[in-house]
This record gives structure tokens, sequence and C-alpha cells, in this order.
């Protein structure tokens, strides 16, 4: 996918589902005002400006080719999930549009009867319509345009009318393509900035600012999805709480902002161990969080060994201190019937034992471990 301006790949999925959102809208609405506008103009010439016959007819052809498109696209994108189907149906109901046009026009430039002027008309309000509809911008409305306007010359060319006729009627059309073609990148790269200004500030309220891992409030949902998981699946999970030893006397000793630090090295630290689907949340203050997908009680106490051992094992350095740390970690792993808040309160338990079992160390739940609890493990 081609974009202006520079998107994380992260975020284009979520952004393709904008498009289709909007493609659909557009899509609805477009179809609508298709088959009521195109009507409208094959009622009036035929009961007010009383065009012949022949001419009615070839009109009405042209004219078929929007409407139908118009219609199966209304049948189509009615589904709220209409999907990438509403990106392709638009487009092919703009492009409908702009070769209807192109093909009246041609049809009045060769016909006796035909009255160009009002075509022009037509033309210069088909491409306002569809720059307003064009869902990536300029280019897309080069090719909507630049296809039926190639069909219109090389028709022109094998008819046999010399440009110099007729070319003069194209200014407006043209000075309403340039304008077009302003307004639909514009708003293609408004919309793509505010998509991102919206995505950026949706990160901000999920992410703890100071150590950049999830805050409670991103990480319940990711909680409570994963238990469904859990329970739907069969798989094991299981979470760490783990809470910094003593960490008021890192603030009285060193200051606050020393504080600040060493709780964003710990958050590095934590992190360098985590698989890829774990997720690590600050939870509190120098509380953390850690979820384990597809983890069992004794994988989890291993994990939170490796924590443990890799704050205790080498001393955080922080604006040229040496600061020797400690943490405590309790380890609950999910078991039928349990849910988020009871799964998290067991965790807490655990953590509260190695608090009072001394510090530095792993605690298990016992309703899910079979391993003992209270002591420091030893891994090899
Ligand atoms: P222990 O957990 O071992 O019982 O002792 P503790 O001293 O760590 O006690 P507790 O967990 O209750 O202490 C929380 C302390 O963490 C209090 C506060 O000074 C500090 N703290 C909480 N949030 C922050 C923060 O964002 N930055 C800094 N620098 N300190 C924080
Ligand atoms: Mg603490
Ligand atoms: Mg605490």
């Amino acid at each position: 996918m081609m974009h202006a301006t520079h998107i994380d790949a992260h975020l284009l999925p979520a952004l393709q589902q904008q498009e289709q959102r909007l493609a659909r809208q557009f899509a609805l609405i477009g179809a609508v005002l298709t088959v009521v506008l195109v009507s409208t103009f094959q009622l009036i010439e035929w009961r007010i400006l009383e065009l012949p016959d022949a001419l009615l007819v070839q009109h009405a052809w042209w004219r078929v080719l929007p409407v139908f498109v118009a219609v199966v696209t209304l049948i189509l994108s009615a589904s709220p999930n209409a999907g990438k189907r509403a990106t392709v149906l638009l487009r092919l109901l703009a492009l409908s549009v702009l070769v209807m046009i192109f093909g009246l026009l041609a049809t009045s430039l060769l016909s006796a009867d035909g009255d160009p002027r009002r075509m022009i008309h037509g033309l210069i309000l088909a491409t306002f319509a569809v720059s307003l509809v064009t869902l990536r911008g300029g280019p897309e409305l080069v090719v909507l345009f630049g296809l039926p306007f190639a069909g219109f010359l090389v028709w022109l060319h094998l008819a046999g009318l010399p440009f110099s006729e007729w070319s003069f009627i194209l200014i407006e059309p043209v000075m309403m393509l340039g304008v077009g073609l302003i307004a639909a990148e514009l708003l293609y790269r408004i919309r793509i900035q505010s998509f991102m200004d919206r995505k950026r500030l949706e990160q901000m309220a999920l992410t703890d600012p100071l150590t950049g891992l999830s805050n409670r409030r991103s990480i319940e949902p990711q909680l409570e999805g994963e238990v469904s998981r859990a329970r739907r699946h069969r798989v094991p999970l299981s979470v760490l709480l783990a809470d910094l030893d003593h960490f008021k006397q890192v603030n009285d000793r060193h200051g606050h902002s020393v504080g600040d630090e060493v709780l964003r090295e710990v958050a590095r630290r934590v992190e360098t161990i985590l698989r890829r689907e774990d997720r690590a949340a600050r939870w509190g203050g120098e509380e953390f969080l850690i979820l384990l997908p597809e983890t069992d009680a004794s994988r989890a106490q291993i994990v939170a060994e490796k924590i443990r051992r890799s704050i205790a094992e080498t001393p955080l350095t922080v604006s040229e201190l040496s600061i020797p740390l400690t943490i405590s970690l309790g380890v609950a792993a999910w078991h039928e019937d349990s849910n988020v808040d009871e799964l998290i309160r067991r965790a807490d338990q655990a953590l509260y034992r190695a608090k009072a079992c001394g510090r530095n160390r792993v605690c298990v739940d016992p309703t899910g471990a079979t391993k003992a609890q209270g002591k420091p493990l030893q891994i090899a």
C-alpha cells in the first residue's frame, strides 16, 4: 500500500479498516445520489428539454451504466462488514460516473442535436463529486479521470472530429480537475494526519509515560482477553506481580528523579527477559504486572526468578550511581473458573508472602503450583 505520509507498519491494518468504513459510507451516499441525479437528468431531457428520441435513447444507454453500478453498490455494501468490497465498489462507481459523462460529451459532440455545453457542466459536476470521494487523493483521481478521458479522445479521433473544433470547451473541466486534484489530495492528507494524531493520543493514553510500558488501563483489557482465550482454548496462562524492595529508601537516599530513572531501568531489564507475546505493565508506583500467555505456573516461576536475578545480581547504574536493588514477585497461574480479579488477587497474595518471607524472592500461589514456596528458587 502506498501512502503519502509515513505510517508505522503496525497502524496499517487500523488505517485500512478506517478507509473501508469511509469507503462504505461514500459508496452508499454516492450510489443514492447517482441514481437520483442521473435519472433526474434523463427525465429533464425527456420532459422539459424534449430531446429527439434517438438522442434520448443514446443518453439513456450511457446513464444505465452508473445507475447499474450504483444499484449493485447499494446491494453489496449494505452490510456493515462490506470490508474491501466497499473500496472496490466506490472506485467502480466513480469510474462509471466519469465514463458516462465522457460518453455523453462524445455523443453530444458527434450529434447535430447535441448540447456539448450542458455536458461540460455535467463533467465539471462529476469531477467535483468524484474528487470528494477519492480515497487515496490526487493520483487516484488522475486514474479515475484519465481512463475515461483517454477513451473519449480515442473515440473522437476515430470519429474524425478535429481537435481544434472542440478542445477549447475542455478548459473549464481541466480547471475543475486541477481544483479537484488539490481537494482530493488535501482531504486525503488531512484524513491520514487526523488518523495518526488520534492513534498517537490513544497510544499516549495507554502507555505509562515514565517507563514506556503499558499502563494499568491498557493491560486490563489484555488480561480479560487472555483469560477468555485460556478458558476457550484450554491453554495455560500466568501473571506475575512484582514490587521493588524498600524502594522508598532509594527515593529518600538519592531523590525522586533518581528513583524514576531506577524504575525506567527496571522496566528495561524486565522487558529484555520477556518473550514477544508477554506483556509488562506498570501496575502502580513501583509495582509491575507481567502477563505470560501460554505459560504454566512452573514456567512462570522460572521467568519470575530470572527477573528477580536480573535486578538483584547487577546494581542499577543511574547518574553515575550504582544502586543495589532487589525485587519480590508473586506468581499466579490461571486455572479453570478463575477470572481476572481472582487471578490478580492470588498473585498479590503470593507477592505479599514473598515480602513477608524476607523479600528478594519469588512466591507462587499454591492453587496452581507444585513447587515449594517462600524460598528463593535456585536455577543453575
Ligand atoms: P517494600 O515494597 O519492600 O515493602 O518497601 P517499599 O519502600 O518499596 O514500599 P512500597 O512498595 O509501599 O513503596 C512504594 C514507594 O515507591 C513509595 C514511593 O516513594 C515510591 N514510588 C512510587 N511511585 C514512584 C514513582 O513514580 N517514582 C519514584 N521515584 N518513586 C515512586
Ligand atoms: Mg516496594
Ligand atoms: Mg509498592
